[in-house]
């Protein structure tokens, strides 16, 4: 019996982790290429017709693309995601998302031995009405496993936190440096959207989240692992991301994390949050 996690690929060119089991694998998000998406299942050994569902947080391009969208209609994998994010996503492809099996999103639901729960976050734009996170949860021997997963909020909340806490695998946005921001020649309005409360993550507040969710979390193993995601090309470094978030977990206190950068095109290592 194991849980495992994977980010496949993480930032503004396209996203999409796996989660799985022995009897059941999910991926989270399809912003890659059908090549790029058969490749990496290929070197962790998961044919795609084995997949049992993608989870889409929410419509961007780089969270379903349209590759990504030929990947699951070609294999028959069900898509399952809030009605609303998936109306957002009809507006981009239109029929296509017809071709797609899905599978009733209900808030909690379950695949086999992974439950699943669903939660909102603070990302819209006039393509966008709905963004969603998620936690996994995986029982054995009277002990749960949690894998808690956010990749676009514009901020933080209690409620957010309250999804998070005690995660065994925390996956949290950081997407961009203050500076590199104030200092990059975006439009002022795309600027002002990615800082505003409903865009993308600073270094700084990813690093502040995941020092509230560690403090209220009871257990030990919490927080063993936190990917850092979503790091835009041009407004941060996984340097600057990681130095961001040890000095401010230092500050706190608060050791026994391992941080860890995501990339745009290399997949992660595996974790195995257990196996016996
Ligand atoms: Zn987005």
């Amino acid at each position: 019996m194991s849980l495992n996690f994977c980010v496949l690929a993480s930032g503004s060119s396209g996203n999409c982790s796996i989660i799985w089991t022995d009897k059941t694998a999910v991926l989270v998000d399809l912003g890659c290429s059908s090549k790029y998406l058969i490749e990496n299942l290929d070197i962790l050994g998961i044919l795609p017709q084995n997949l049992t569902a993608v989870l889409i947080t929410h419509a961007h391009m780089d969270h379903i693309s349209p590759s990504g969208l030929n990947f699951i209609i070609k294999n028959n994998v069900p898509i399952c995601t809030h009605k609303n994010v998936l109306r957002d996503i009809s507006k981009k492809y239109g029929d296509k998302i017809e071709k797609c099996a899905n599978v009733p999103f209900v808030k909690n639901f379950e695949f086999k031995d992974l439950a699943i729960a669903s939660f909102d976050v603070h990302h819209k734009d006039r393509n966008v009405s709905k963004t969603l996170g998620f936690t996994f949860f995986h029982s054995l021997n009277k002990r749960q496993y949690k894998i808690g997963y956010v990749t676009d909020t514009g901020k933080i909340c209690d409620k957010i936190i309250n999804n998070l806490i005690n995660s065994n695998i925390l996956v949290m946005e950081s997407n961009y440096n203050r500076m590199m921001l104030d200092v990059s020649f975006r439009p002022y309005g795309n600027k002002a959207w990615v800082l505003s409360s409903y865009g993308h993550l600073s270094n700084e507040d990813a690093a502040d989240a995941i020092c509230k969710i560690k403090k209220l979390s009871s257990k030990e193993d919490s927080l063993k692992y936190v990917f850092l995601a979503h790091l835009s090309e041009r407004h941060n470094t996984r340097e600057l991301a990681i130095k961001t978030a040890k000095e401010i977990l230092l500050e706190n206190n608060i050791s026994g994390i391992n941080l860890l950068p995501t990339k745009r095109k290399q997949k992660s290592q595996t974790i195995r949050v257990f196996s016996n």
